[in-house]
C-alpha cells in the first residue's frame, strides 16, 4: 500500500501537467473566472517547457546523432551542461546547429509537449487580453 502511494506521488510529479491542461481545457468552455485560467496556463507552459520528461535532443560530437539522455522540460537539456546551452540555442535561434523539429521534437510526443507549451503561453496572453477587450 505505501509502495502504491509512493508511485503514485511520482506519477503525479511526473504528470501533473497533463491534468492542469485537462483542467485549463474545462476552464476555457465552462468560463472559470480568468486568472484561474491564467494561473492555469502558466502552469501548463512551465510544466512542458521546464518538467516533462523528453529526451535531450541535443546534437551530439559527431554531428550527425541526438542525444537520448532523458531531460525534464522541451526548453531544458540533459545533465550535460553544453547540451542545455545547445537546446536553447537551438530553438531560440532557429540555428544551424540543428534540425529544431527532428531533433528537439522528433515524435508526435514531443510536438504535442511543444504544442502544450506554446497553448499555455496563448491562453495565458488570452486570458489577459480577454478583459481588456471586452471591457470587463
Ligand atoms: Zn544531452
Amino acid at each position: 500500500m505505501q509502495l502504491l502511494c509512493v508511485s503514485m506521488g511520482k506519477v503525479v510529479r511526473l504528470y501533473w501537467g497533463y491534468m492542469v491542461a485537462a483542467a485549463l481545457v474545462v476552464a476555457w468552455s465552462q468560463q472559470w473566472a480568468l486568472p484561474v485560467i491564467a494561473s492555469l496556463s502558466v502552469g501548463v507552459s512551465a510544466y512542458a517547457a521546464f518538467q516533462v520528461p523528453v529526451w535531450c535532443g541535443a546534437v551530439n560530437r559527431d554531428g550527425r546523432t541526438y542525444c537520448r539522455n532523458n531531460a525534464y522540460g522541451v526548453l531544458m537539456g540533459c545533465s550535460k551542461r553544453q547540451h542545455r546551452w545547445q537546446k536553447i540555442k537551438m530553438i531560440v535561434l532557429r540555428s544551424k546547429v540543428g534540425n529544431v523539429g527532428r531533433s528537439v521534437f522528433p515524435t508526435a510526443k514531443e510536438k504535442f509537449h511543444g504544442a502544450l507549451a506554446v497553448g499555455g503561453l496563448l491562453s495565458a496572453v488570452a486570458a489577459v487580453i480577454v478583459p481588456v477587450l471586452t471591457g470587463g
